[in-house]
């Protein structure tokens, strides 16, 4: 565990300069405001974690770089952090029941009402907001997506922490990782794990067994963990201030056949492929195909049947996806995921999962417990 806490937040001048760059892309984008309903974006904007309501909590920011509004129900205001809002200077349009709170966003806005709102923005307020404002808004993801791919030192520095605490989790795999328990029982386990080693919450654990582990997106099951079992652990949670962890290792109960151990070291090569190939400059397509190209050659193209990563931040899965045809470019700074896999259903899986962040001149791998096939028991 550690000793220092960390802070809630980064320093309010953070958000300042986030808020600003926000407006100047808004600008850009020839959008008159964007408005921010609770979620990553908001989260990303001003460090304040309310929660999506029936009733509107919005922050609005102008494209002309005049001060953000926050339009908020009176008794929401307490949940969106009043300090992280009196910090930045904030000016609060609160509303009572009987209120209209989207007059109050038309207000903030000012303008024409070309808008842009985020895409966890509910229809039950984006509905009357447009017809308030006379024109269908657009989505931020676009405006934003600059902003929120390349992170800063203070976001990679809580992706590190997020990353040494799941590899601390990983390396205790033998404590939880035990036949005669149910991949339940162990992801119980793994969870409370995941907490004791720094994270706010476990936000997932695939715990993959035997042929469940062909499944990409099987999640637990009462599969008892058996002898000889190849078994794909994947987990994660974010570490404060809201930044995740996402690593998967796969292990063998026992030693595995010859035939299974190699095609899990070409599966380590696939990842390694991946992680050499990402520097700045490059697509995030010809790290897609680094991977590919080596499962490929060895005969293994068909059994890896998805994406190589996505990135990571705010969000578990966000901008830059790790996919063929996405032709973006990586930049130091950007964080993703890395993770090859290969699935040959009703027998058995294997993934290996780092997230990495593309420096100046490659790629620094934030997670660095053992790649390979690990054996347990
Ligand atoms: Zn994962
Ligand atoms: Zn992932
Ligand atoms: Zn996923």
């Amino acid at each position: 565990m550690s000793t220092t806490p960390t802070p809630s937040r980064f320093p309010s001048d953070v958000y300042a300069d986030r808020l600003a760059r926000a407006a100047r892309a808004t600008d850009a984008a020839d959008l008159d405001a964007l408005v921010i309903t609770p979620g990553p974006d908001l989260q990303y904007l001003v460090g304040a974690t309310a929660s999506s309501h029936e009733r509107l909590t919005a922050l609005v920011v102008p494209a002309d770089g005049s001060t953000p509004t926050v339009v908020v129900p009176r008794l929401e205001l307490a949940s969106l952090g009043p300090a992280a809002v009196a910090e930045l200077g904030l000016p609060v349009r609160d509303w009572t029941d009987g209120d209209d709170p989207y007059r109050l966003v038309a207000a903030a806005v000012g303008g024409s009402g070309r808008i842009a709102v985020a895409d966890a923005m509910p229809a039950l307020h984006v509905l009357p907001l447009a017809d308030t404002l006379g024109a269908m808004p657009i989505l931020a993801t676009g405006v934003l997506r600059e902003l929120r791919m390349v992170k800063d030192p203070a976001e990679i520095e809580a992706l590190r922490r997020a990353g040494d605490a799941i590899d601390r989790v990983h390396a205790r795999m033998a404590e939880f990782l035990q036949v005669g328990r149910t991949e339940r029982e162990v992801a119980d386990l793994i969870a409370r794990a995941i907490v004791a080693e720094g994270h706010e919450a476990a936000d997932f654990v695939i715990v993959g067994s035997g042929p469940n582990g062909a499944d990409p997106h099987h999640e637990v099951s009462d599969r008892v963990v058996a002898a000889g079992d190849i078994v794909v652990i994947d987990i994660g949670g974010a570490v404060t201030p809201g930044y995740y962890s996402d690593s998967t290792r796969t292990y063998a109960i026992g030693e595995p056949d010859a035939d299974i151990a190699a095609t899990i070291a070409v599966l380590e090569r696939a990842q390694q492929a991946a992680r050499d190939a990402a520097r700045p400059g490059v697509t995030a397509a010809a790290v897609d195909a680094a991977a590919r190209d080596v499962l490929v050659a060895a005969g293994l193209g068909d059994a890896f049947v998805h994406r190589t990563g996505h990135g990571i931040g705010l969000s578990v899965h966000e901008e830059p996806y790790i996919v063929a045809g996405n032709d973006t470019p990586l930049a130091p700074g950007m964080a993703f995921s890395i993770e090859p896999g290969v699935y040959f259903p009703g027998r058995w899986g294997a993934r290996i999962e780092d997230i990495v962040v593309v420096t100046a001149d490659g790629a620094e791998a934030l997670n660095r417990r053992p790649r390979g096939l690990t054996v347990l028991g």
